[in-house]
């Protein structure tokens, strides 16, 4: 899993590593989270990321089967909060008062 817990500006808080060069996504938009489906269009695998730069490099490392979805990580929080009924709004403000 390449969500790590680590202090940041003196909090410990989620950070997400590259499943490719393992140095840390600093940059929600230099990134990407993917996944390969099966014919079908069912996920096969958990969930990569990856630095943009690195994306086709992690493709290649990994089994050739099935096809590749990939999305922008900077969506990746909100489609999760969503998927666990986050109040997005209200995370934000507590998150930011920690
Ligand atoms: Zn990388």
């Amino acid at each position: 899993m390449s969500i790590r817990m680590a202090r940041d500006r003196g909090l410990l808080c989620p950070q997400v590593f590259c499943d490719f060069c393992k140095l840390r996504i600093e940059d929600a938009k230099g990134g990407n989270f993917e996944y390969r489906v099966d014919e079908a269009a069912a996920p096969m695998e958990p969930v990569f990321f990856s630095h943009k730069r690195c994306s086709d490099s992690l493709r290649a490392s990994r089994d050739p089967r099935g096809m590749w979805y990939c999305d922008e990580l900077w969506l990746f929080p909100v489609q999760l909060g969503t998927s666990l009924s986050v109040d997005l709004k209200k995370a934000e403000v507590a998150a930011n008062s920690l």
